[in-house]
């Protein structure tokens, strides 16, 4: 058979959302997986791990049959034994109706994430939720607390169109590494210092990959971005950067804003920041001057207690200078709001109970071990169905996660591609398809496309998509909805027809469909999201999240964070590494090599003072716990701060312990939020 290049979208959680082109060497092989060329976003860039997907996909390590275990909790495979669907079926079906009727359905908790982006095989475990009457899912560990930031102040959530980045004369990167996680924002980066001269400042914490790009780059301390931000204001106001005829039509409160800011002066913010009053001065001037100034905010600085303070106050910038009113001026962050699509099918919208609890999925460890205030007063979780995502790796406070994982009375489903640690945990295993073995519908966090995309090979053994297990759980549940009776493609047909698009047959054989909403609309210049049309300097808090007391009523520096202490004397950040993605890819040959092994980033003089040297074992815990891990004498990041890339497997650890022992499960304000990068430690030599 003569290859083919067939069209497909990467499902993996990442705003890029590449729109590709994969090789089909037979009706089960695919070779490369390329970026499509004539998409002006991807522009026939992905990733390395994407590029080489075949090693994924076709792993001798693949799950293929359901299993049962019938050896110990967390040992691996050989505590399973191969049983077959319905088998598996049967025992999840009887299991879940015997917990129904003791404990009512709120004991059942069915958990997911992003490890498909796919609509149909990410989000149709909610229509499961609603139908059965199961706990809901508050779902924290990704987007709470950067979109809680910046729907304080848009009050909707989009930004400019990516591809205006090449448009731009100076690039700011704020809180992201595109270099590793988002590759295409190079691509358009790069064209804009090619076509226009532009200038690449980086914001960040650590030198990554892009700031080793960056022409300007700033490392600060964890957490201090807001401090940052608000010195940036102060210094637009000073220096005649500010547009107050702009900010009189499209803002709230900008003379309460300029006196607030009169005193956050480069000297205040350098205190907080660790930079230096120069290095501010510089900045401000840089971003002063250009008026297509265009902010790529990341993800990763919202991720502590005080994350959506710190979004909020770098989403002001530009507003206070009148930016977005220049093409290749402006801010994104994600345009998840901006999508036309009616998802009320995909999940089961119209059987929600919102009487029903939603509970937080960072909290799991507490939630699992019982704790009311988590509970909120329903009955303990008994049973639970895992799709999408790995928390015995992924989520906060791991010792708690595992604890609870191993309760003999929790009744644990997981239906994965290969044998997770939260896999391992499981009663009962079941395998599952990769989105070239099902067919799915994708939005882009990170660009403006929506795509539609067909099975490309068949499924290895036994595998089954997610939503053929939801179909098949139904009807032995005797769960009554209409999406249960449709296939995946049918689901996305209709969901197309009643969002108005579009046919599905159409969409998918025109590989992808743009939906910008148009400059004017992206740059709001019809007015933001808010009921006034106004952005909101003055965030009202309370309309985003219960948890909103002590929040600044105004941009500032929030000392809600884990600060450093005598006994936990740095700041660590748990930052992503670049061949893995969450946990994905760390089963990968090629990642796992590139990888080498789990380290951490201290600074020489740091690590001297430990008496330790690069490449020694030390030891780095908190009161939640300790790992071990190796130190990489690192220059490029402030002393008192540590990094951990990641997320290595647990086992991956000399101790069996991973990064995520450390990190706290408790919830950002205002709306909870993981906060993955807010964390004091202390490190030892060994
Ligand atoms: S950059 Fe992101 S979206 Fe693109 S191929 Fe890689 S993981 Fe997928």
């Amino acid at each position: 058979m003569a290859v083919e290049i067939l069209h497909s979208t990467c499902p993996h959680d990442c705003p890029s959302t590449c729109l590709l082109e994969v090789e089909k060497i037979s009706d089960t092989e695919i070779g490369r997986i390329h970026g499509a060329k004539d998409n002006d976003y991807t522009a026939g860039v992905v990733c390395a791990k994407v590029a080489r997907y075949a090693e994924r996909i076709h792993h001798s390590d693949r799950l293929t049959t359901p299993l049962r275990r019938i050896g110990e909790k967390g040992k691996g495979i050989e505590a399973f034994e191969e049983i077959t669907w319905d088998e598996a079926l049967d025992e999840i079906t009887a299991k879940f109706e015997e917990v129904k009727a003791k404990f009512g359905g709120e004991a059942i908790w069915p958990y997911h994430f992003a490890g498909t982006m796919g609509w149909v095989m990410r989000d149709g475990l909610d229509r499961f939720r609603h139908t059965y009457g199961t706990s809901r899912q508050h779902s924290t560990i990704c987007t709470t607390l950067p979109d809680s930031g910046w729907n304080a102040g848009h009050g909707i959530k989009h930004g400019n169109d990516p591809r205006e980045i090449a448009e731009s004369d100076l690039i700011v990167v704020w809180g992201g590494n595109p270099v590793s996680t988002q590759v295409n924002v190079m691509t358009h980066i790069s064209k804009a210092k090619k076509d226009r001269g532009a200038k690449l400042v980086v914001i960040d914490v650590y030198e990554t990959p892009t700031v080793k790009a960056a022409d300007h780059s700033y490392l600060i301390r964890p957490g201090t971005d807001g401090a940052l931000a608000t010195a940036l204001m102060h210094i637009m106001f000073r220096d005649g950067y500010a547009d107050r005829e702009y900010m009189s039509e499209f803002a709230d409160a900008p003379e309460e804003l300029e006196a607030h800011v009169r005193n956050k002066s480069p000297q205040w913010a350098a205190q907080i920041t660790g930079l230096s009053v120069e290095e501010i001065e510089e900045l401000g001037s840089l971003y002063g001057k250009v008026d297509c100034a265009f902010i790529r905010i990341g993800y990763g600085f919202a991720r502590s207690r005080n994350g959506a303070v710190n979004m909020h106050a770098v989403t002001c910038l530009p507003v206070i200078t009148g930016k977005w009113l220049h093409k290749g001026g402006g801010c994104l962050y994600g345009n998840a709001g901006m999508y036309p699509l009616d998802w009320g099918l995909v999940m089961g919208l119209d059987a929600r109970d919102k009487s029903i609890r939603e509970l937080d999925m960072c909290r799991l460890g507490p939630i699992l071990l019982g704790n009311k205030g988590d509970l909120k007063g329903g009955p303990p979780v008994k049973a639970m169905l895992i799709q999408n995502t790995n928390p015995a790796v992924v989520c906060p406070d791991q010792n708690s996660v595992h604890a609870g994982f191993r309760r003999d009375d929790l009744f644990l489903v997981v239906h994965e591609q290969f044998m997770t640690e939260t896999a391992e945990f499981a009663d009962i295993v079941l395998p599952a398809t990769m989105f070239l073995e099902h067919d799915d519908m994708y939005t882009g966090g990170g660009h403006v496309y929506f795509s539609v995309t067909k099975q490309i090979i068949d499924a290895p053994g036994q595998c089954r998509s997610n939503h053929e297990l939801m179909c098949a759980l139904a009807e032995r549940l005797g769960l009554d909805h209409p999406g249960f009776k449709l296939t995946a493609w049918e689901i996305i047909e209709e969901t197309c027809r009643i969002s108005g698009l579009p046919d599905a047959e159409t969409l998918w054989q025109n590989h992808w469909h743009d939906c910008s909403l148009g400059e004017d609309e992206m740059h709001f210049r019809n007015g933001f999201g808010h009921a006034d049309k106004k952005f909101r300097f003055k965030p009202n808090w309370a309309e985003i999240g219960p948890d909103f007391e002590g929040m600044p009523s105004l941009p500032g520096y929030y000392t809600n964070i884990d600060l450093a202490n005598d006994k936990h004397p740095f700041r660590m950040v748990a930052a992503p590494a670049r061949n893995y993605l969450n946990s994905s890819f760390t089963e990968t040959p090629t990642s796992k090599k590139r990888e080498g092994r789990p380290t951490i980033k201290i600074h020489p003089d740091d690590l001297v003072a430990l008496g330790a040297k690069g490449g020694d074992v030390v030891q780095v815990g908190n009161e939640l716990g300790e790992i071990q891990v190796h130190a990489v004498a690192f220059e490029g990041l402030q002393r008192g701060v540590c990094v951990v890339e990641s997320i290595w497997p647990n086992k991956a650890h000399i101790g069996k312990q991973g990064v995520n022992v450390l990190i706290s499960a408790e919830q950002g304000q205002p709306k909870g939020g993981g906060v993955f990068h807010d964390t004091a430690v202390w490190v030892r030599a060994t």
